[in-house]
């Protein structure tokens, strides 16, 4: 443990040699990650932490908030689809066998004792049974509103990208994407529908998507930021 810290934020200490300067990440679940360029020392650290303090005591707070700090639960008490604009208590009880109830807005979860993952895999399993039955009717009403043809829509949870096309014009939606309020999903959804006649991301791909939504800049921007949102438990 490092001198000065809170003792309930474990640090963490990396080396990369191309690193300018100190970089400091609270990472969910984890705790604190500094990661020093060669030319600082490990003696450095108690002073970093020292200037720092008030940034590292604020993220760590918006951490416990979501749930995500280290030593804490990540099965959410309440799960919230902006896209559906609804929102769902989470019951978790003990049980000897792992079950997951929908009873209009709540989730109830029965649980073995301290079987973490199991949860988390029955909620990722949730939210790909709404993203199912929410997005996939909704990318196909886009499809037919902008006159796109496409084959089939399949729901994944990917953990690095929103969406995708095939070559066969088959669209793959992140079920995640139900985090997320409408307009973004739209513009998610827009994006795979210009790549059925653009399959790269030529100028010719930006224009057509430009010309479907004027604001393709603004969404991509919020959309990188999105991930950084997301709830622990859909993205382990
Ligand atoms: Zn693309």
């Amino acid at each position: 443990m490092v001198e000065g810290l809170r003792p309930d934020i474990p640090v963490y200490v990396k080396r990369n040699a191309r690193a300018k300067r100190v970089w400091l990440k609270m990472r969910a679940g984890l705790g604190l990650e500094i990661v020093l360029p060669d030319h600082v020392s490990q003696t450095e650290i108690p002073y970093i932490l020292k200037r720092h303090g008030e940034w590292i005591t604020k993220q760590h707070a918006a951490q416990w908030a979501r749930g995500e700090a280290p030593g804490q639960s990540i099965l959410p008490d309440v799960i919230s689809l902006a896209f559906l604009q609804q929102e769902y208590g989470v019951h978790i009880t003990t049980g000897s066998c792992a079950q997951l109830s929908l009873e209009q807005t709540h989730v109830q979860m029965i649980l073995p004792s301290k079987q973490e993952d199991l949860g988390t895999r029955l909620l990722q399993n949730f939210l790909k049974y709404c993203a199912r039955k929410h997005l996939i009717p909704y990318c196909q009403e886009v499809a037919q509103e902008v006159g796109i043809i496409i084959g089939r829509v399949s729901i994944r949870n990917q953990s690095t990208r929103w969406g995708s096309c095939s070559a066969q014009h088959n669209i793959s939606l992140n079920a995640k994407l139900l985090f997320l309020p409408r307009p973004l999903v739209r513009h998610v959804i827009l994006h795979e529908l210009c790549h059925v006649a653009h399959q790269n991301h030529g100028p010719q791909f930006w224009s057509a998507l430009q010309a479907l939504d004027v604001e393709t800049q603004v969404h991509d921007q919020a959309l990188r930021q999105a991930w950084d949102e997301l709830p622990l438990w859909s993205r382990v």
